[in-house]
């Protein structure tokens, strides 16, 4: 057989007829990685990009992203985190999953060339990302090895590049594997349709607040990735659920997430629709995202028309030596908006189950009276829908002055 036809047998076969549906997801995979980037730090030049797939990445992009992700690296500490860590781009919409590799150079000056990979991907996707974090880590460590070996035999970077295929190549099959676990076989939607049914008092929560104040690392630390999650693409948001045992009720909240800022512009009329609770979350080391804080509040007002319990949750607290916004102001204007507030750290998991257990606590001294009526009320979900839960109350706001400014 002439090489040609073995090479046109093996395509075939590859592609053949039963590879149809993986051929689809393979598209789908495509859109989801960005691209990637492997950078080295030159004492000289600063952060430079070395290799990156795909290989018509603008200068522009590819010095940008090894410039943030490099600084990033020397910033923080003097340590070489081993775990991924994920760095948002936000003039770009995107964000990065990267791995900081330490390769030993004698001639250098410290004695090591500081290094990172970045898989870039859209931020209205991330929470794939996320939610598989520990699927990503040992094909991370292993790209990294790889590299380090190839650093040290002083490989040409053609050698890099194509490892860095390969690698972009496992990360492919990966999430078509991840993929293919969510979706049952057979099914065409992707996202998956939701769940049928539940029993119990069913609450939607809305996270807002600036991009990157780490809305969806809330939730997710909430939720502990042991959770259903749906998303909608016509909006752009990602729906997980919680279940809470809460004297003696079964609470299951349903939390709406902002997946990419954008989007979320045109629908959030939709995205707020029937919204019980709301938390309203910053970052304490981003002052603008805490001056936003009452125009968020105030967009919500305008679009819903009952009063809608919420928090503020000042979230990073774990980064002491970077917090901007100091403790009284942030009391200040929780007493002018009427609402409590918490610091939290989606990273060190602070005050996080406290947030929720106090939301909880709110509506359901609220709809108090509600709750007991439809106790045994058998709430049913169609795709994407919740239902009103027929709790618009006119009840007195609580004890606690909660004023209607
Ligand atoms: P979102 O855009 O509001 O959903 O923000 P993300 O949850 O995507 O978080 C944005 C970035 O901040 C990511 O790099 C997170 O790892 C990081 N992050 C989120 N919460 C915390 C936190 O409590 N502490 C620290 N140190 N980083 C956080
Ligand atoms: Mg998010």
């Amino acid at each position: 057989m002439a090489s040609d036809e073995i090479k046109r047998n093996h395509v075939l076969l590859f592609f053949g007829k039963n590879d149809l549906g993986r051929k689809r997801f393979k598209m789908i995979e495509k859109e989801l990685i960005k691209g990637i980037i492997y950078s080295q730090f030159d004492d000289k030049a600063g952060p430079i990009p070395i290799v990156w797939v795909p290989s018509n990445i603008s200068d522009e992009l590819k010095n940008l992203i090894s410039l943030k992700t490099i600084n990033i690296l020397a910033g923080d500490s003097e340590e070489i985190p081993e775990s991924l860590a994920f760095i948002p781009f936000p003039s770009l919409n995107l964000k990065g999953l990267v791995k900081f590799i330490e390769i030993q150079d004698e001639t250098r000056r410290g004695r090591t060339i500081d290094s990172s990979i970045t898989l870039l991907f859209d931020e209205a996707d991330d929470l794939i990302f996320y939610k598989y974090i520990k699927n990503f880590e040992t094909i991370f460590a292993d790209i990294a090895k790889k590299i380090i070996n190839l650093a040290e035999k002083k490989a040409s970077s053609k050698k890099l590049f194509e490892e860095m295929k390969k690698f972009e190549n496992e990360i492919r099959e990966i999430l078509i594997e991840l993929r293919e676990g969510e979706v049952p076989k057979g099914k065409e939607a992707f996202p998956k349709a939701a769940e049928p049914e539940s029993t119990g008092y069913r609450y939607k929560l809305i996270v807002v607040g600036d991009p990157h104040v780490g809305k969806t690392s809330t939730i997710l630390r909430y939720t502990d990735n042991a959770f259903r999650r749906t998303y909608i693409p016509t909006i752009g948001v990602n729906l997980s659920e919680k279940q809470i045992k809460y004297k003696e009720n079964e609470i299951k909240f349903v939390l709406w997430d902002i997946a990419g800022q954008s989007k979320f512009q045109k629908m959030r009329n939709y995205f707020y629709k029937g919204a019980d609770g709301q938390l309203l979350v910053f970052d304490l080391t981003a002052p603008e995202s805490f001056a936003n804080i009452p125009n968020w509040y105030k967009d919500i007002k305008l679009n819903l028309k009952g009063k809608v319990e919420g928090l503020i949750l000042a979230n990073k607290n774990d980064l002491v030596n970077q917090r901007k916004v100091g403790n009284a102001e942030i009391a200040k204007l929780a007493g002018e908006l009427n609402l409590e507030y918490f610091e939290t750290s989606a990273l060190t998991g602070d005050n996080i189950n406290k947030v929720f257990e106090r939301i909880a606590d709110l509506l359901y001294q609220k709809g108090k009276i509600k709750v007991s009526e439809q106790k045994l009320k058998k709430v049913t979900r169609k795709s994407g829908k919740i239902p009103n839960k027929g709790k618009k109350s006119s009840k007195k706001p609580s004890k606690k002055k909660r004023k209607s400014n």
